[in-house]
């Protein structure tokens, strides 16, 4: 879980996925910034199920309707998965 680097709390899951957006800490009120290693690992999660999804999609001649059924899932399971890979920052950091 996503601890705030200003007061030092740690975010539940709910927390954070309330503020997923904003980033602003539950506790103190501070904005905060997504790290750059856990910004590497949120995008490593996007492309991987895509990457995953494209071949057997098309090796399987999948109906248009199921893929986009499995995106949504698996958008679903990221975004649900996405405060325990989630580290912050006080300041913006650049990517890499
Ligand atoms: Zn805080």
């Amino acid at each position: 879980m996503p601890t705030c680097q200003n007061c030092g709390n740690e975010w539940s899951w709910k927390q954070t996925i309330k503020t997923l957006f904003k980033l602003k800490c539950p506790h103190c009120g501070e904005k905060q910034y997504e790290s750059a290693s856990s910004r590497r690992w949120g995008g490593m999660f996007v492309l991987i199920p895509l990457l995953l999804i494209m071949p057997v999609n098309i090796w399987l001649e999948m109906p248009i309707v199921v893929a986009i059924l499995l995106v949504i899932i698996f958008l679903l399971i990221m975004f649900s998965t996405y405060p325990f890979i989630l580290k912050l920052s006080n300041e913006e950091e650049p990517y890499w």
